[in-house]
């Protein structure tokens, strides 16, 4: 048995009269059509309608809400976790070519036949542009499914290289004991597969608390997950009131692992409770979690200025900033900023369109719901009354959808708020230092955040480089040179940052997965 050679999906490019516009364009049209949807949870392949219920309305047209769905109450997260239990025995002793044979089949189910119906539920519920649910919910979803496989045979490959004579080392990659938790966010439709999947595809089962706002492209998934074989019992759909969910699980003597990507804060708050927990539970729980960011790009003098202030724009606006990867403070040198740099993203920015996700000339459409317009809005006013500069945008308006458009602020305070705290917004906060002080600017991006996420380095320079590299040796796991911070490709740029950023496991790489296996090592005498 070996698995084929995998490419990451090609990705489609939605020009004007192609057949991949028209079939985005139908399904949009008939999921329109169609909803609400009404959600339930799912436990043991069954649905479970709790009566419960919660909206997940669209952030471009709040009155209007893509689905209903049930939330988990105590008794079905407690028959969840019974179940998934359950059905451990006989997912982890299947041969591993037959799980990597349903979740090579899960893959083609996404870029295939649900493509345009999982990107759909990603434009109206998530509020993405065609293009931006494209590089989410068909490619690094495949990718994530197709690559884990390759991922998890090269981890199984991992044997001891000796053998002491007329004996023979080996060593099993066991599922954990006990069941993972895997809480996913509601900015990429693919963490939502990728958070579940990852512990399932080496023998894991999982209880599945999606994001509220991405309740809809995440029951889909698990639609997928069960037509391609995912035995009932091995994922357990449970979306619903994330304290209750979560705690509930983490309060389970069998909690095996947390796969989380969200706040720092919840991150922070659900160790510190699993940690209270210790003396339940029947192993040490492996703790693995994607959070905040405070992403940089700085432009040295020697920088190509319109490559710099297109990326920039890109890193900064695409997906409205809600990226965890996304730029959000701009270290630019004098020089450069006076050169053009101002200029041209000042005009580039004027000319971005806001609005509804669905029409093909908005760039930016809705941020994800009324705390985050509030949360970023607020942010905007904090920056103003501190003495920012307003250089374009920072209006909004909520009467319809969460619209904000794409800010600019100048500040003169290196540690101003919006250069320091994480907004999670089309909101770009820029910082001109003097060109020779571009060190000494290097040492500021490096200790004036909590966060370690992502960064890009734009010079010419190869000097210039390789001393931001050095000198921000732990300031992001992600690194670019030259081109924006946000984009990282399943099975090239292993995704994942420290400090205040996570735990550094590195999604879409083999690393992630053996922190969801428990070795054993076995010698046998001949
Ligand atoms: N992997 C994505 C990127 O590189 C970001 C994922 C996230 O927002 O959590 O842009």
């Amino acid at each position: 048995f070996k698995i084929p050679a995998i490419e990451n999906e090609p990705m489609r490019s939605y020009a004007p009269g192609s057949a991949e516009r028209k079939a985005l364009v139908a399904a949009i049209t008939q999921m329109e059509h169609e909803l609400p949807f009404e959600v339930p949870c799912v436990v043991n392949g069954k649905p479970v309608k709790t009566g419960k219920i919660a909206k997940q309305p669209m952030p471009h047209d709040h009155a209007r809400h893509l689905c209903t769905y049930h939330e988990a109450d105590e008794a079905t997260v407690a028959s969840a976790i019974d179940g998934a239990l359950e059905a451990k025995a006989e997912w982890e002793s299947l041969p591993w070519n037959d799980r990597a044979a349903i979740f090579l089949k899960a893959a083609d189910l996404v870029s295939g036949k649900y493509r345009y119906k999982l990107m759909a539920a990603t434009i109206l519920g998530q509020g993405k542009n065609a293009w931006q649910a494209e590089i989410d919910a068909a490619a690094e979803l495949t990718d994530f499914l197709r690559f884990g496989v390759k991922f998890v045979e090269e981890l199984y490959a991992q044997q001891p290289s000796k053998n002491a004579p007329g004996a023979w080392n080996r060593v099993e990659y066991r599922a954990l004991e006990g069941f993972v938790l895997a809480v996913s966010p509601f900015n990429f439709t693919a963490i939502g597969g990728n958070l579940p999947g990852t512990p399932a595809l080496v023998g894991n089962v999982v209880v599945w608390k999606p994001a509220p706002a991405a309740t809809y492209s995440n029951y889909l998934i698990h639609q997928i997950f069960a037509e391609a074989g995912v035995p009932p019992g091995v994922i357990q759909f449970t979306p619903g009131p994330p304290p209750e969910v979560v705690a509930q699980a983490i309060n389970h003597p069998k909690f095996a692992a947390l796969h989380f990507t969200g706040s720092t804060f919840v991150f922070k708050k659900l160790w510190k409770d699993i940690s209270a927990n210790l003396d339940i539970y029947q192993s040490y729980p492996r703790i693995v979690g994607e959070t905040g960011g405070k992403n940089f790009h700085i432009i040295h003098k020697s920088a190509d200025i319109r490559n710099a202030v297109i990326q920039t724009i890109r890193g900064a606006f695409e997906y409205q900033g809600q990226k965890c990867s996304a730029l959000s403070r701009l270290y630019v040198s004098s020089s450069i900023w006076s050169a053009g740099f101002k200029d041209q993203l000042l005009s580039e920015i004027a000319k971005i369109k806001v609005g509804t996700p669905t029409d093909w000339s908005n760039y930016l459409g809705p941020v994800i719901g009324r705390p985050a317009y509030d949360k970023i809005t607020g942010y905007i006013r904090k920056a103003k009354d501190a003495g920012g500069e307003i250089l374009i945008g920072g209006t909004g308006d909520d009467s319809k959808g969460f619209f904000i458009q794409p800010t600019v602020i100048l500040s003169k305070d290196p540690k101003s708020v919006t250069l320091v705290e994480e907004i999670f917004g089309p909101v770009l906060t820029v910082y001109v230092y003097e060109d020779e002080d571009y060190e000494k600017t290097l040492d500021l991006i490096d200790t004036s955040t909590a966060y370690a996420l992502t960064g890009a380095i734009f010079a010419s320079e190869r000097k210039a480089l390789l001393t931001a590299t050095n000198r921000l040796r732990n300031a992001a796991g992600n690194v670019y040179y030259n081109e924006k911070c946000t984009g990282a490709v399943v099975g090239q740029q292993p995704f994942g940052g420290a400090r205040g950023s996570g735990t550094n496991d590195k999604a879409g790489s083999i690393s992630i997965f053996y922190r969801f296996v428990s070795a054993r090592s076995i010698k046998e005498n001949f």
